[in-house]
């Protein structure tokens, strides 16, 4: 995940960019003219850039166009480099029933793959969130598993696309941030699973709920309830999963709480955009991981 920034003197009349052929949105964080320090006024836009879990490793152009208030539209190309992740891969022998659903089943699978995709695929133009996103268990700041792959009696499984924390069922999950429900429902796979909109592209995921809190179209603020730590779908203990997708790229959500975290630095250029933090690749809405 990368965070983009550009800071401009003049007010800003228009910014955009573009990355995989997608249109990247931004959002303001404040304008210019502001306070009257020394530190010159500037108008700060950021965005967010996901780097899918399987991206190829290479270097990928990334498009920015932008035009001050009364000025000429000028644009610049970055080159992204992406580097291959280490992750972790692990051999198990399971019952075969775990690695060979039935024929209902995989349609099933499917179809709430294509249902999650589809909502993924939606970016919507309003920003829900403000400030910093949170980890959704309290006093919880880790968990792993994530771009683990795991390998079934042989069979090589998708790479596992979201952070797992082991936590006692029952355990409050909350919202990592404001948004909209965009899905509550039992899956095949996940269990027990809400998807929260947080707007511009962005959805946390959470699985093997015990329960649910909330429904579907249901606006939530940031650390509301919204279900509890559970063991449904296909796990091997109580666990939360906790997935992000930005713009359909399957991101470690743990990047999101770093990278917005503390933000508010003093402005030091303008017209520029800068990559913060570069890092690696994400999943597929979860296939075959157990957990
Ligand atoms: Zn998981």
């Amino acid at each position: 995940m990368l965070l983009l920034e550009v800071r401009s003197r003049k007010p800003l009349a228009e910014i955009n960019a573009e990355w995989n052929s997608k249109n990247v949105p931004f959002w303001q964080v404040h304008s210019a003219a502001t306070d009257s320090s020394k530190v010159p006024s500037t108008d700060l836009r950021q965005a967010i850039l996901g780097v899918d879990l399987e991206k190829a490793p290479g270097t990928y152009p990334l498009l920015v166009h932008l035009q001050t208030a009364g000025g000429k539209p000028a644009s610049c190309t970055l080159q992204i480099p992406i580097r291959a992740g280490k992750f972790a891969t692990e051999r198990l022998q399971v019952g075969k029933e775990f690695v060979e659903p039935s024929p209902e089943q995989i349609q099933r699978a499917n179809e709430e793959r294509d249902k999650l995709r589809a909502i993924f695929d939606q970016v919507t133009p309003e920003k829900f969130w403000d400030g910093d996103f949170r980890v959704p268990l309290d006093g919880v700041t880790t968990g792993g598993n994530f771009g683990k792959r795991r390998v079934l009696n042989g069979q090589p499984g998708s790479p596992h696309s979201g952070v797992d924390f082991p936590a006692l069922t029952g355990t409050p999950v909350h919202a990592a941030q404001s948004g909209r429900v965009a899905l509550a429902q039992e899956l095949f796979f996940s269990g027990n699973t809400v998807v929260v909109d947080h707007g511009l592209g962005i959805y946390t995921f959470y699985g093997h709920l015990s329960e649910i809190n909330v429904k579907s179209g249901d606006v939530l603020q940031s650390g509301q309830v919204l279900g509890k730590v559970g063991a449904t779908g296909r796990v091997t203990g109580p666990h939360l999963h906790w997935g992000l997708t930005v713009e359909r790229a399957r991101v470690n959500p743990l990047q999101l709480v770093k990278v917005l975290g503390g933000m508010e630095k003093p402005p030091i250029q303008s017209e520029t955009a800068k990559p913060k933090e570069s890092s690696q690749n994400e999943t597929k809405p979860e296939t075959k991981a157990l957990r």
